[in-house]
């Protein structure tokens, strides 16, 4: 979930015949894992330039997206799980959108200043909003996240999302922290450090000036909006492997897996199992219909699984395992109506397609640990790569 998918841009695998061994990349965990900085008090005045330019050691897989991209796709667009534009801004964009800022804001974002404590103007906001980059806009902490740390500086114990924040080691002033960066446009944010409340423990330290604060129910520049998505529905049998693929696909924003079309509210994987609750082992498919077409998604849909097999998929049986296309939108059903039309008189296909077609009721996301199951455990999976 909501984790680098910039790494599935990369991705070219070769055909993947069963239980083949493939790479397995891209799919990091939610939780901060990497290491943080020593516990140290936040520098008062870094000079000018003061770790910039570091190598990003203590967090290597949550580097800037665009490093770790080769040039050939350094130009492809990078779309965070939360369905934020995030591709890296040119170092031209960089500075005319600088040369907009106050001379306080410009050493700040841009040469690593600090503001003095108790002076910042968001410090005490306590209303309900966003706070974006003051450079390019991206929404980079949340009023849901802040806590009053007693620094002296907004601080907040998550990100909005994970990928719009970018971390390095600062090793200026004789002291090893983690500086925070717009994952987008670069600016210098604060530091972070291992001292927060939970869930993380994390105290993200923040520069007022780097941010700008957008009250909820407020209009939000086109910079700081997500893009358009489209949400589609497929249950397929074990979600782990089919939320696997999906998450692959060029112009998936993310896929997660869940219940569906069941009886019951909030199931667990245990009840689904064992309790006849009725629900489907679904995968939630989030995309950018600019990118992909939800024709190419039925596609490796069918690549993925048998959809002969009445209530199982290969070694796991009953009805939690069962093919089924749950629809968010007449178009959509349309579509997979006589998708599944044309497969069928294809004759590419033996036996008769029992697939289901029903209209999507409530996506019950299931427990963390069956998230990006196969990238996290590094497991064999039988399902066809269908890229
Ligand atoms: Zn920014």
């Amino acid at each position: 979930m909501k984790t680098l998918h910039v790494v599935t841009l990369a991705l070219v695998l070769g055909s993947v015949g069963s239980f083949g061994l493939f790479v397995l990349q891209g799919r990091l965990a939610e939780e901060p894992g990497g290491l943080i900085a020593a516990r140290l008090p936040e520098a008062r005045e870094p000079p000018p330039g003061a770790g910039a330019g570091e190598p990003g050691v203590q967090n290597e897989k949550q580097e800037n997206p665009g490093e770790t991209m080769s040039v050939s796709e350094q130009s492809k667009r990078v779309i965070s799980r939360s369905a934020y534009d995030i591709t890296p801004l040119s170092k031209e964009r960089v500075a005319e959108l600088a040369s907009k800022l106050d001379e306080e804001t410009y050493r700040i974002t841009q040469r690593a200043g600090t503001e003095p404590p108790f002076c910042g103007m968001l410090l005490d906001n306590k209303k309900e909003g966003v706070y974006c980059c003051v450079v390019c806009g991206l929404p980079l902490f949340s009023s849901e996240h802040k806590f009053t740390s007693g620094t002296g500086w907004p601080s907040f114990y998550r990100e909005f999302d994970r990928q719009h924040v970018s971390r390095k080691a600062d090793r200026s002033h004789g002291m090893v922290r983690t500086e925070i960066n717009c994952a987008r446009c670069g600016a210098h944010l604060g530091h972070v450090f291992d001292d927060g409340p939970k869930p993380t423990g994390e105290r993200h330290c923040l520069n007022s000036a780097s941010l700008v604060f957008y009250e909820k129910g407020k209009d939000l520049p086109a910079e700081s909006r997500p893009i358009k998505t489209e949400t589609a529905y497929f249950a397929g049998g074990c979600f782990w492997g089919i939320e696997h693929y999906f998450q692959k696909g060029p112009g998936v924003i993310d896929a997660v897996s869940g219940y569906m079309q069941g009886r019951t509210e909030k199931p667990t994987y245990k009840e689904v199992c064992t309790k006849d609750t009725g629900h489907a082992e679904t995968v939630k498919v989030v995309f950018d219909p600019t990118q992909i077409s939800y024709r190419r998604l039925l596609e490796a849909f069918f690549v993925m699984h048998d959809p002969t097999q009445w209530n199982r998929q290969g070694p796991d049986v009953g009805s939690q395992y069962r093919s089924g296309i749950w629809y968010t939108s007449e178009e959509q059903r349309a579509a997979a109506e006589e998708f599944i039309r044309q497969l069928q008189d294809s004759g590419k296909v033996k036996g008769r397609i029992v697939t289901q077609l029903e209209k999507a009721e409530t996506f019950w996301e299931a427990e963390e640990y069956h998230q990006d199951y196969i990238a996290n455990t590094g497991r064999a999976c039988h399902v066809k790569n269908p890229w």
